[in-house]
């Protein structure tokens, strides 16, 4: 027999969606991992365990859809706390190159716990640096994430178009095209999911057009197909990106993606700012995902993504923390509020709802990485669950439960079930020590600071 929890007296339940429904002193049973009952009023069953959710707010857990989780270690980077993104980059590079497998556990899990701790219960990662002679970082990825628990979908990520090539970063963190075709082969092999709940999947990811060859963007197309995984990228970022491209291709970004194979389903592309109105449509055509990542957009002065345009149009939009470095923070519900506070500045206050953001980071980030099994609280999804306490600091004096979460100043997550079970409880960790963990990631991150000069 599957084991049971009980959620019950719920202050609020929100399933969101079409219906836009708010359930009010609710109740939620989970069997096993997915939701088995739900509704309004008093339930009363046997079950394994019983929460009492009395001044809570139950949403489902947000999906991350964009991050490097590697630059935890490198947050605040001392040389690169006022640049532009080409700059950002071009000053952390040298620090990147001295990445080890210590580097990429230790970060994978304090990244993850941020996200938990906000009341994440999936992300993807997007891990594009390999410097030489450093393979099989997905693999240490994905041991530290089993390890703390959370719902996983990785993208093998790679440069391969260095300064020698015409690209932006030194040679000495690029790889050979082969390389990475055949180690993106190996992982869909090894560790792809596509079951229903599955907890890992794999994705593509070559890393940008600035930074890639045409051919890996060709053949991570071709093996996508093959393999029915789903493809992600960065593009239409900056102003910077498009005039590289005209330079280059002799065509916009979405111009170069179309031509090397990646107007298809199953492909999602972090921020995605400089569409315009015809590109947008023909992203709409393919139901192409946008990882809108405000606070990265905003730290580097990138621009506005056109949230509503997109979303007007049928693309998904979900939200991204994107990589510490540029958002120094990979914690989900400020970004949430943020999304909302970015649109607003652009378009006024009536242009997007408290709910609108709940729902990118939801559902819409899940059909981001093309799941329709995550992402609603509904009965027969999977049951992951983020329960905010309205009795927190944060929140006192609102009564509004949605409002409370987006609007407030965010806070740390009471409750996180992630596939049906408790990860996270009073605000605390079940079974994962945090503490050391983030004494070792500080330690790691001087390490390499120093290695690379900057100390
Ligand atoms: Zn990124």
């Amino acid at each position: 027999m599957a084991k049971t929890i009980l959620i019950k007296n719920a202050t609020a339940i929100a399933t969101l969606g079409k219906e836009q429904r708010l359930l009010q002193n609710a109740h939620l049973l989970i069997e096993g991992n997915l939701i088995k009952k739900l509704g309004e009023g008093d339930f009363f069953c046997e079950a394994d365990e019983v929460l009492n959710a009395k001044d809570k707010v139950v949403v489902a857990g947000f999906v991350n859809t964009h991050h490097h989780f590697c630059q935890t270690l490198t947050r605040a980077f001392p040389l690169a706390i006022n640049s532009k993104l080409f700059d950002w980059l071009i000053n952390q590079y040298p620090v990147w190159a001295g990445f080890d497998h210590e580097a990429i556990f230790l970060s994978t899990q304090i990244a993850l716990a941020e996200l938990m701790l906000s009341g994440c219960t999936t992300s993807t990662n997007h891990h594009y640096l390999y410097p030489k002679g450093q393979t099989k970082f997905l693999d240490t990825e994905i041991l530290a994430a089993k390890e703390i628990g959370i719902r996983f979908q990785p993208t093998r990520g790679s440069m391969t178009l260095g300064e020698k090539d015409g690209g932006l970063p030194p040679d000495s963190v690029t790889e050979f095209d082969e390389n990475v075709i055949l180690d993106s082969e190996r992982l869909i092999q090894t560790y792809n999911d596509e079951s229903f709940g599955s907890m890992l999947k794999i994705a593509l990811a070559p890393c940008a057009p600035f930074n890639v060859s045409k051919f890996v963007m060709r053949e991570s197309a071709k093996l996508a197909e093959k393999y029915g995984v789903s493809l992600h990228t960065h593009l239409a970022e900056t102003e910077d990106e498009t005039a590289y491209c005209l330079e280059n291709f002799g065509c916009r970004p979405l111009d170069y993606l179309e031509e090397v194979g990646w107007l298809r389903e199953k492909v999602w592309l972090a921020h995605g700012i400089f569409f315009n109105d015809a590109e947008i449509q023909k992203l709409a055509k393919f139901k192409i995902g946008i990882a809108h990542c405000p606070s990265s957009n905003a730290r580097l002065g990138s621009g506005i993504c056109e949230v509503n345009k997109l979303r007007k149009a049928g693309c998904p939009v979900g939200i991204g923390v994107d990589g510490s470095a540029s958002n120094d923070s990979s914690n989900i519900l400020s970004e949430i509020r943020q999304a909302l506070l970015l649109t607003r500045v652009k378009y006024g206050a009536e242009a997007i709802k408290v709910e609108d953001v709940l729902e990118m980071a939801t559902f819409d980030g899940a059909k981001c990485l093309s799941r329709d099994d995550i992402g609603k609280i509904e009965v027969g999804k999977c049951a992951d669950l983020a329960i905010f306490d309205l009795n927190h600091l944060n929140y006192s004096g609102a009564e509004d439960p949605l409002g409370a979460i987006v609007l407030c100043q965010a806070t740390t997550v009471d409750t996180l079930i992630v596939n049906g079970e408790i990860k996270i409880r009073n605000k605390e960790f079940v079974d994962f020590g945090l503490q050391e963990k983030i004494f070792r990631h500080r330690e790691k991150a001087k390490k390499l600071l120093k290695k690379a000069g900057v100390l």
